[in-house]
């Protein structure tokens, strides 16, 4: 069966940000013609790969439109939808987003993209602060954020989410609280929080190893992150991923699918592609990739397979990052203990309510550990806030357990 879930990759960017290491092309003017081209013939291979001979044979629920800033397409991107409509459907009721920057949002853009079924905007909103914006080399300004929210909301866009960047670094005396606040006051239906973290080749890391800026440490991104459970949630959004919150029902259907470890399809320079046994991805540089589709040839860089551990680790992996959590057995709920108990002391010191532990249990323990437990009587494990701050930790010790079965 062809995969339910596509993510295109479109990689230009007006510059690089700060932080930014995702495989992006800086261009002044978006080649939209080359791209497309390159785009259809990889639609049209991975269709073939599939064995969907017709639109009918491939349908999707979701269709994600990330970069790079596939806002930068501007009225030329319903032809991405319509490259994507000549090897698949896209279901009536299908999720469809694109990622776009608040500088890309005009009344003609945000009105082509609805007209085309594009159902859902994840804005790049990242500080209502601009001169934290100029620090982050972002392209738009604070003032640009609301308004691209409204425009979008007079094109029908009843589904926005923002995203927004936490734990900076404090020499820029930045107002976390107010950021969040003034995102709430546009009553976006999504936010995605990410911690600011210093990737290898970046001009942050460059500033960092020249001393012109420091990290925010540990207690700081633990008390923004707790500050934003708290605030979000006091403000109706459900935490439901280490860093989401949606209204409820609202959850991103498509990046939901990759959490429940759904097979995807990813097409574009660096895109990911999963299958349930197998993953690969794309060469990264615009050029490689553009390259090989040119030339015929397959722009996969790699491909991994996963045997039944590393399929199991990542369930647990995946599972704890979302409020689904994972099933786990009676006895393994034992050696769970400890994380219960030791909770509460490491991060009660930020000035916050101590929450109760790292993790939540619900339902019945199972009486036996089969390897996989998923079908069968159990109990549910979720990470509380406190246990998100530690899910990497907390991950590697469950699957410690479990890779037990393995040997
Ligand atoms: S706009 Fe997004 S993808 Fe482009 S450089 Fe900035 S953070 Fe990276």
């Amino acid at each position: 069966m062809p995969p339910r879930h596509l993510y295109v990759h479109v990689p230009f960017c007006a510059r690089r940000c700060a932080y930014c290491d995702f495989s992006i092309a800086v261009r002044r003017i978006t080649p939209v013609e080359e791209y497309l081209r390159a785009l259809r013939m990889e639609l049209a291979m991975l269709a073939r790969e599939h064995g969907a001979q017709s639109t009918a044979a491939w349908t999707l629920d979701t269709l994600y439109l990330g970069g790079g800033t596939p806002s930068q397409l501007g009225t030329a991107l319903p032809r991405v939808l319509d490259a994507i409509g000549e090897v698949a459907t896209i279901a009536p009721d299908a999720e469809v987003t694109i990622e776009a920057n608040p500088e890309d949002v005009t009344p003609e853009s945000a009105t082509a993209w609805r007209r085309a079924g594009v159902n859902r905007i994840s804005l790049g909103s990242q500080s209502f602060d601009s001169s934290v914006l100029a620090w982050m080399h972002r392209v738009h300004s604070a003032d640009q954020i609301p308004r691209a929210v409204e425009i979008a909301r007079g094109a029908g866009f009843d589904n926005i989410s923002l995203d927004l960047i936490f734990a900076l670094p404090r020499s820029l005396d930045r107002d976390w609280k107010r950021d969040m606040e003034s995102a709430i006051a546009l009553d976006p239906e999504h936010l995605s929080l990410y911690g600011l973290t210093v990737e290898p080749r970046t001009p942050l890391s460059r500033w960092r190893d020249r001393g012109e800026v420091r990290e925010a440490g540990d207690d700081a991104y633990a008390e923004e992150f707790l500050l934003a459970h708290e605030t979000l949630g006091a403000a109706g959004y459900e935490h439901y991923e280490v860093s989401n919150f949606s209204k409820p029902g609202l959850h991103s259907r498509h990046n939901s699918s990759y959490w429940s470890g759904a097979a995807y399809a990813g097409v574009g320079p660096s895109a990911h592609s999963f299958d349930g046994a197998r993953r690969w991805w794309n060469v990264a540089p615009y050029a490689e990739w553009l390259g090989r589709l040119t030339a015929d040839s397959s722009p996969v860089a790699e491909v991994e397979v996963l045997d039944e551990e590393n399929l199991s680790n990542e369930r647990v992996y995946l599972g704890l990052r979302t409020s689904e959590g994972v099933c786990v057995a009676g006895d393994e709920l034992a050696e769970l203990e400890p994380w219960v108990d030791r909770g509460w002391a490491r991060f009660s010191s930020v000035g916050h309510e101590p929450m109760p532990g790292w993790v939540a249990v619900s339902g019945t323990p199972a009486t036996h550990a089969p390897t996989s437990i998923v079908g069968t009587q159990h109990s549910k494990l979720t990470l509380t806030a406190n246990g998100w701050l530690l899910l990497d930790e907390l991950a590697t010790n469950l699957t410690c357990i479990r890779s037990r079965s393995y040997v």
